[in-house]
């Protein structure tokens, strides 16, 4: 089976849309999504555009609020804070990387945890691990889904995660917990990684590595959550080797056309949730 990103991607902006009418004619307000990019890096700014053209095709109000590479960090700050008390925004998204001078952490700390979409404010992240509700990182929560779409029920499944990012590892590992999995994170000091991936019912490669998992370190049925694009001479491909990797897998996500296109419908997911809690607190 391949697991098609797109297609659920767009089941779920379909669900959204409904959901986003739903909330307009119950609170004559829709949610608001702000997003803010400070500098000129081409890959953001292609990120940006589709999550503004996404956002608008559910009738999310979407904002992008651009700045230039040599930003005062102070302004930006300012800016967060003015956008932390409009209530027309629903949600706010810093777009990473952020120009050197400037502390991400900071900028991070200082967005309202009820309107950080990314779920990167440590009280998110907080909650996340002490299994309450929280926003949860886009990119793993696709691939939550996207696991779902082939089973389920994972309780009790062995997931092994490549990669212990605070984007995409750490809370993928959290999230299959809440799934009653039995989880091991693994990373560049792994000694045996074949031999750990050996043994997973789930592998979930968040790497960045050209189809670093191959055929020979997936066990037979195994489901296979490819997150890595890497660009290389023979176009955009994953951290698994697809062609041998789906031979022995029950399931694998393409790439592209997987992972990708969930990502940009989680994050309208996460701003129509933080709509909806700021509507019933
Ligand atoms: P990252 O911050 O660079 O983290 C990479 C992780 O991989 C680190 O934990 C690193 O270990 C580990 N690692 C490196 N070499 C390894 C090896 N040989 N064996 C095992 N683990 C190894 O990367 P990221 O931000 O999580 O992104 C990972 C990939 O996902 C990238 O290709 C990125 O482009 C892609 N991505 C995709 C989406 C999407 O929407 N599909 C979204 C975000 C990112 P250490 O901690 O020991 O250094």
């Amino acid at each position: 089976m391949i697991i098609d990103g797109k297609k659920t991607a767009a089941e779920l902006r379909e669900k959204l849309k409904k959901k986003v009418a739903d909330l307009k004619s119950k609170h004559n307000a829709v949610p608001g999504l702000t997003v803010i990019l400070v500098g000129e890096d081409t890959p953001s700014k292609i990120y940006v555009k589709n999550k503004e053209k996404s956002a608008i095709e559910v009738g999310i109000n979407s904002e992008v609020i651009r700045y230039p590479a040599d930003l005062e960090e102070k302004v930006l700050l300012e800016k967060i804070k003015e956008l932390n008390n409009n209530n027309k925004v629903s949600g706010i998204l810093v777009q990473l990387p952020l120009p050197k001078h400037i502390d991400k952490r900071k900028v991070i700390e200082n967005i309202d945890p009820g309107k950080d979409v990314d779920g990167f404010h440590p009280m998110n992240v907080g909650n996340l691990s002490s299994g309450h509700d929280s926003s949860i990182p886009c990119t793993p929560l696709g691939c939550s889904l996207l696991l779902k779409k082939v089973e389920k029920n994972l309780s009790g499944k062995h997931a092994v995660v490549i990669g212990r990012s605070n984007l995409n590892g750490k809370p993928m590992t959290q999230l299959l917990l809440k799934e009653n999995c039995t989880v091991t994170i693994t990373h560049s000091k792994t000694k045996d990684l074949k031999a750990e991936c050996l043994r997973a019912d789930i592998i979930i490669a968040a790497v960045g590595m050209p189809k670093l998992v191959r055929g020979d370190w997936v066990k037979k049925g195994a489901i296979v959550i490819d997150v890595g694009i890497n660009k290389t001479d023979s176009g955009l491909v994953g951290d698994v080797d697809f062609d041998s990797v789906s031979k022995v897998a029950k399931a694998i996500t393409p790439v592209p056309g997987g992972v990708g296109p969930m990502t940009i419908a989680c994050l309208l997911n996460n701003t129509v949730e933080c709509f909806e809690k700021a509507h019933t607190e």
